[in-house]
């Protein structure tokens, strides 16, 4: 849906980095350092990083800036560091990715909508498709974990009509922040159907990034 940043960028746009757990997923309750990148024009109403859709307000950090702080959270204990945002995919993230790499030796985690062409060979790809802008198919095929955001019955059948396109995936059914019936459905949902697991916003219960 989008073009991306041409490969060999020098830099990317930076809301922040930090070093934290990873709160939800799979992968939740593990010391992780996030990459959050500016830039997102997937326009969920429910998104909790508003603050980083415009790209432009935010400051570029050079791709070896980026690389030396993920080897310093290595030396600090995280044991994976997660590429998120915004939307990451709207920027190509092969140089990013080969920096870290030369850097560090994390597995690098990819948080994605999955709306764009998949970049930089991620270990691990964290796919939350929505709704409103469902995912491409090569992003459904290569996730490792399906985590559908549930707010509505609509949603319900999104996350099967998904899933039944990500069949290699662990599939995760995640309530809406402080939404009620989402948490309802997804924990009904849940219960009904063993191939499924819940995720919850760990990290905001605990008041922590
Ligand atoms: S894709 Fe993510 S960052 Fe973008 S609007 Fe949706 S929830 Fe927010």
């Amino acid at each position: 849906m989008s073009e991306q940043e041409p490969l060999g960028s020098s830099g990317l746009p930076v809301v922040e980095t930090f070093h934290s757990l990873q709160g939800e997923g799979l992968h939740a309750g593990r010391s992780a350092f996030f990459i959050r990148l500016g830039g997102c024009r997937v326009g969920c109403s429910w998104c909790d990083t508003k603050h980083s859709w415009p790209a432009e307000v935010h400051p570029q950090q050079t791709l070896e800036a980026l690389a030396l702080a993920c080897a310093e959270a290595a030396s600090a204990g995280a044991a994976f560091v997660v590429l998120t945002g915004g939307e990451p995919l709207h920027h190509n993230l092969d140089a990013l990715s080969a920096a870290i790499r030369q850097h560090c030796s994390l597995p690098i985690h990819l948080e994605t909508s999955g709306v764009d062409p998949l970049t930089g060979s991620p270990d691990w790809i964290s796919l939350s498709p929505k709704r409103h802008q469902p995912p491409r198919a090569e992003l459904l095929q290569r996730c490792d974990e399906l985590k559908v955001v549930v707010h509505d019955a609509a949603d319900l059948l999104f996350a099967e009509v998904s899933a039944s396109q990500a069949p290699q995936a662990t599939w995760l059914l995640q309530p809406g922040w402080d939404c009620r019936e989402g948490q309802a459905l997804a924990l009904e949902f849940v219960q009904a159907q063993p191939r499924w697991r819940l995720s919850l916003q760990s990290h905001k219960w605990l008041g922590v990034r």
